[in-house]
C-alpha cells in the first residue's frame, strides 16, 4: 500500500510512528510527492487514512514506480546517466567466451561509441546442452576490462546468493527475462547500491514489469532501468516481437527509464539496426547490443550477434535518428577516440 502525504515532515513523522509499531515501510520523502510504502504488518487503508498530512492511500498495485510519471529519473551507472537527452549505449558480446577477445571488443565498441561493456559470465540457456559461460570467476577479469577500456560493465545475474559477488565486479546488474519474476532475487537486488537492468519477461505484461521493478524499489534501491527485448508472439520469422508499443506506454506510466534491447527481439544480426533505429526513434532511453569481433565463434546467440563494422554503422545510424527526435547519443559520436 502507498501512502501519500503532503510534505516530507508529515511523511517522516508517520514512518517514525508506524515504524515504533513494528510496520515494515519505506519512505520517499525526497520525491514529489512524499511516499510511504507500508510494506508489511501495517493497518488497514482506514487508518493510514487518518494519519496526519495524508493526502491519498493507493490500493496494491504497480506503484512506486508509476510515481510522477513525465518527470524523467536519471538512474546513474559509475557515471553514465540513463534518462536524460543523452542515449548509452550498452555493447558487448552475449557471453565471456574468451577474455583476450572481450578486450578487442570492448576497445572497438567504445571506440565505436559505446557507453557500457556487457557481457555474461554465467548463462541461462533455453536446452541445457549449451554453453552456460566461464562462470563467476570470469567477473574480476570482466570488470579489468572494462576499467581498461573505460567502460562500466552489465552482466547478469541469476540468482540471490550470487548479488553479492557480482555487485563486487559489475556497475550494472542484469535481470534476465526469464528471471523478470523472480521475486527473492528482485528484493535481494534492492537491498545493494548498485543499478538493476531489468529485462522484461517474454511472456510478461508493461503492469508485470512494473511490479518486478516495484519489488526492487520497495526493498529500497531506487536505481533501476527497465528493458523492453522482445515478448512471445504468433511470429516465427523473428525470435520475439519488439513491443515499441509497450516502451511508448511505459513511458507514460513510469518515470523509470527504458532501453531497449533489439539483439534479443530479432534473433538475426540482419535485423536488428531497424529495430535499433525504431527504438530510438519512438523514445528509448538507451539500446542494449549483442557485438562481436567473430560473430561465427561465439559461443552463445552467435546469429544475432553485430559485427565490428556493422556495430560501428548502426551507431552512426542511430546518432541521426536520435538528433531527429532532440536527442543525442552518451558519449557525442564527434567526441569519440
Ligand atoms: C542476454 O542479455 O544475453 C540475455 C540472455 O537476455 P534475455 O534475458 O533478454 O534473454
Ligand atoms: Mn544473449
Amino acid at each position: 500500500m502507498l501512502v501519500v502525504f503532503d510534505s516530507p515532515s508529515s511523511a517522516t513523522r508517520a514512518a517514525e510512528r508506524l515504524r515504533d509499531d513494528g510496520v515494515v515501510v519505506h519512505l520517499f520523502a525526497d520525491g514529489q510527492p512524499a511516499v510511504l510504502a507500508v510494506v508489511a504488518h501495517g493497518p488497514g487503508s482506514e487508518a493510514l487514512r487518518a494519519l496526519d498530512g495524508v493526502v491519498e492511500v493507493r490500493e496494491p498495485g504497480p506503484f512506486l514506480s508509476t510515481l510522477s510519471a513525465g518527470a524523467p529519473l536519471v538512474v546513474d551507472v559509475a557515471g553514465v546517466a540513463f534518462g536524460g537527452a543523452a542515449l548509452p549505449v550498452i555493447a558487448g558480446p552475449c557471453s565471456v567466451d574468451d577474455e583476450g577477445r572481450v578486450e578487442h571488443i570492448a576497445h572497438a565498441v567504445r571506440d565505436a561509441g559505446a557507453a557500457l561493456l556487457r557481457a555474461g559470465v554465467t548463462k541461462v540457456r533455453t536446452h541445457p546442452y549449451g554453453w552456460n559461460g566461464p562462470g563467476k570467476d570470469a567477473l574480476r577479469p570482466l570488470r579489468d576490462t572494462g576499467r581498461t577500456a573505460g567502460l562500466p560493465v552489465v552482466s547478469e545475474v541469476l540468482g540471490e546468493s550470487d548479488v553479492d559477488a557480482f555487485a563486487e565486479s559489475v556497475d550494472l546488474l542484469q535481470v534476465g527475462a526469464r528471471n523478470m519474476q523472480n521475486i527473492p532475487l528482485l528484493r535481494r537486488l534492492g537491498r545493494t547500491r548498485r543499478p538493476v537492468l531489468l529485462k522484461r519477461g517474454f511472456g510478461c505484461t508493461v503492469d508485470e514489469l512494473l511490479g518486478a521493478a516495484d519489488h526492487v524499489l520497495s526493498a529500497g534501491n531506487p536505481s533501476v532501468i527497465l528493458c523492453e527485448r522482445g515478448i512471445r508472439s504468433f511470429e516465427h520469422g523473428v525470435r520475439f516481437s519488439l513491443d515499441l508499443s509497450a516502451l511508448a506506454l511505459l513511458k507514460t506510466r513510469t518515470r523509470l527509464p527504458v532501453v531497449v534491447d533489439p539483439s534479443h527481439a530479432a534473433g538475426d544480426a540482419r535485423l536488428v539496426a531497424a529495430l535499433a533505429k525504431g527504438a530510438v526513434a519512438a523514445g528509448a532511453d538507451g539500446l542494449l547490443v549483442e557485438v562481436h569481433d567473430d560473430p561465427a565463434r561465439a559461443r552463445s546467440d552467435r546469429e544475432q550477434a553485430l559485427t565490428l563494422d556493422a556495430f560501428r554503422g548502426l551507431m552512426t545510424d542511430v546518432a541521426r535518428v536520435a538528433a531527429a527526435v532532440g536527442r543525442t547519443l552518451h558519449p557525442p559520436l564527434p567526441e569519440r577516440p
